[in-house]
């Protein structure tokens, strides 16, 4: 007999999802940027977010809404900044930053600190806030990005809700299935 629970964990994190209208600006700018790679494999459209927290894999999801309903969080507005990468073996990650903003920081801060004490073990990294546009990408040798950045142009966003959301694959494809949502 086999004495053990089974367990069917899934993907999870936070974070904020975005309006149609702000998902196509921001489908627009990963296009402009993918032209100025060799290669790169460019979010899908629907697949923009700002994650503030990774959970990874767990097998329930009470916890984490507990906490999503405890943070300290008020609407805001988002405003998108200057492009840069994060470099990784397989190709560097873009992504569009963000303003600065005390709003975004202190939910994010607040949420954190609801999750440990819900008993996740969350990282002691610093959280830079950023839209990811590629992944894998290898720019082309000439690429300007000084230039590049100062032909964008700030994007706004109202921010009136956080969401739990479970990472999958469908076929292949990277998909972001929304399990709970909190309004602000
Ligand atoms: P892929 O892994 O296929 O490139 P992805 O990174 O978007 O796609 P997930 O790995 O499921 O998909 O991650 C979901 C979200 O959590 C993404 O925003 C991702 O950047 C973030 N994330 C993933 N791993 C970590 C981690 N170790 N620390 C912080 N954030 C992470
Ligand atoms: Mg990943």
């Amino acid at each position: 007999m086999l004495n053990a629970k089974i367990v069917f964990d899934m993907r999870l994190f936070i974070a904020l999802n975005f309006s149609e209208r702000f998902l196509d600006a921001l489908a627009e700018t990963a296009q402009n940027l993918q032209k100025q790679a060799i290669y790169a494999r460019p979010t899908q459209r629907e697949n923009f977010h700002l994650t503030l927290a990774f959970l990874g894999e767990q097998e329930n999801i009470a916890g984490s809404i507990a906490a999503i309903d405890a943070c300290a969080a008020t609407a805001f507005t988002l405003v998108t900044g200057h492009c840069g990468a994060f470099h990784q073996r397989n190709g560097d990650l873009w992504w569009l930053g963000l303003r600065r903003q005390a709003n975004l920081l202190h939910m994010q801060e607040s949420l954190r600190q609801q999750l440990l004490l819900q008993g996740y073990r969350m990282e002691n990294r610093t959280f830079k806030p950023h839209l990811t546009l590629l992944r894998e990408a290898r720019m082309q040798p000439d690429f300007d990005l000084a230039a590049f950045n100062s032909s964008l142009k700030p994007l706004h966003e109202r921010i009136t809700s956080i969401h739990l959301m479970q990472s999958v694959r469908q076929a292949g494809k990277l998909c972001y299935l929304e399990l709970y949502k909190r309004e602000i």
